[in-house]
């Protein structure tokens, strides 16, 4: 049997042992709200950590706290002067593990890429303002990462949500020589039972797939990101349509592909992807107005 620490809750005249904590004291939950309110009331006055003064910004009514490391609502200063300590920590420890995993998904999603930029061009990535200077010119292809960091950056690439503001960043990434195939099979491991297309591993997947392949876009993501799925670039293409300020429909690309133009394939996030060779003639067939109508224009794609 484990003995546990009995609290008592830290309101005086309480006797209650039913507690929660409420940062580094206990309370039981009679008294918990209060105490939580108080911190808070506290937290906003204490000043914000001078490291971050410069990354605040107004983003519509809000008042937004942008740090590569703490990207959140401003309420209360001390709330983010505690997010961006632990982060620090976080980032400095794993720094020092080389574990860089950890140090990419610490940082914000609008900042992964840059930090995983800044570990293959400086081996670090604990400098948050020299994000910003990371040229594309200087971005080495994937292929010379080593295979845990190329794992690393399929990864950051599949959970990329604002591809469209490191275009040029995310072009240099990909530029790789022609004969490559990028796939997000592990190196050491060619059993991936959990695959959600049912294969071993996504080169088999490829593999299995027929030449030439048909192909499908939603949105306007990078335009070497294609899928096999047409439902799911249908449901990009109604994403897109509720992000866009414009409420444009970018509708459904299609195009039917020779395999020798794919140049990787991703199956982690179980979107079926296929990184294709960009060339003007992938991008006539876009019906902004009805999204399924390649159904009946171009048939069932043989
Ligand atoms: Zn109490």
């Amino acid at each position: 049997m484990t003995t546990q620490a009995v609290h008592t809750c830290a309101e005086p005249g309480c006797t209650s042992t039913r507690v929660q904590p409420v940062d580094d004291r206990w309370y039981c939950s009679e008294h918990a709200g209060a105490a939580l309110l108080d911190r808070m009331r506290a937290d906003r006055e204490v000043a914000l950590h001078p490291d971050l003064m410069p990354w605040v910004a107004m983003v519509g009514p809000l008042r937004m706290l942008k740090h590569p490391w703490v990207y959140t609502v401003l309420l209360a200063p001390g709330d983010a002067n505690r997010m961006y300590a632990h982060k620090r920590a976080t980032i400095e420890r794993a720094t020092a593990e080389k574990n860089w995993h950890t140090v990419v998904w610490a940082h914000e999603r609008p900042y992964r890429l840059r930090a995983l930029l800044s570990i293959l061009l400086d081996g670090q990535a604990n400098d948050p303002d020299g994000l910003h200077y990371i040229e594309a010119s200087d971005v080495p292809p994937i292929t010379e990462a080593d295979p845990d960091l190329r794992l690393l950056a399929l990864a950051v690439w599949s959970d990329a949500e604002n591809i469209a503001e490191d275009l040029r960043l995310w072009r240099a990434l990909f530029d790789v020589p022609d004969g490559t195939f990028l796939t997000d099979d592990h190196p050491d491991d060619d059993t991936d039972d959990d695959s959600p297309t049912g294969h071993h591993s996504t080169r088999q997947w490829f593999e299995d797939l027929p030449d030439p392949v048909r192909v499908y876009r939603g949105g306007i993501s990078g335009d070497w990101s294609w899928t096999t799925d047409r439902l799911l670039a249908a449901k990009f293409a109604e994403h897109g349509v509720q992000r866009s300020i414009e409420h444009t429909n970018f509708g459904v690309r299609t195009a039917l592909v020779p395999k020798t133009q794919v140049f990787g394939a991703l199956t982690m996030r179980s979107e079926s992807e296929l990184l294709v060779r960009c060339t003007p003639d992938l991008w006539p067939l876009v019906h902004p107005d009805r999204p399924d109508a390649y159904d009946d224009e171009i048939g069932d794609g043989a």
